[in-house]
């Protein structure tokens, strides 16, 4: 399992050249797009949001969001260590956290939660291929991420495999 540092570093180096792929397809703009999210997937969306980690500590005071994802998974949890479905899961989850603080910050005059989602259909429909280059990049980092750890496919979840390898075993030290 890779460190929290060189998660980072690994992120950090690869955002760039990962972001010049897309520049043939999407020109500049599509580079930067898939640049910043490959960055902000890795930096500040890593699967080890299930745990005190650097993504968890870059949201500030922010990361309150993340304690109840915290506490409902295990760290290295097949829900936030398995392709697609970590990152899946984590944007569900971050659109229901925006959902219930815009019905916090209403009465602030923050759009409502309705509102939100009505311009979501909107915002796919005129900004498709932009929203696809940035959930692919998302998804992308998190892959960085997996295979750093040494799991790119779904494994039992840590838990589960930390009691099988504690129990004593009969005549060996
Ligand atoms: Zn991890």
């Amino acid at each position: 399992m890779a460190s929290g540092r060189s998660h980072d570093r690994a992120t950090r180096l690869l955002s760039l050249p990962y972001g010049l792929l897309w520049w043939p397809a999407f020109g500049p703009a599509g580079a930067a797009i898939a640049s910043s999210c490959f960055l902000f997937g890795g930096l500040w969306l890593s699967p080890d949001l299930d745990t005190i980690s650097n993504s968890t500590r870059r949201w500030g005071p922010l990361r309150l969001l993340w304690w109840p994802y915290r506490r409902l998974l295990s760290h290295r949890s097949m829900f936030s260590h398995t392709p697609l479905l970590g990152m899946g899961l984590r944007l569900l989850y971050l659109s229901g956290a925006m959902l219930l603080l815009s019905a916090l910050l209403a009465p602030l005059g923050s759009p409502t939660p309705g509102q939100l989602a009505a311009a979501a259909p909107t915002l796919w429909q005129h900004q498709r291929p932009w929203l696809l280059v940035a959930l692919v990049s998302l998804e992308a980092s998190s892959w960085l991420h997996l295979l750093q750890d040494g799991d790119p496919v779904p494994r039992l979840p840590r838990l589960l495999r930390h009691r099988r390898r504690r129990r004593p075993r009969p005549g060996r030290r």
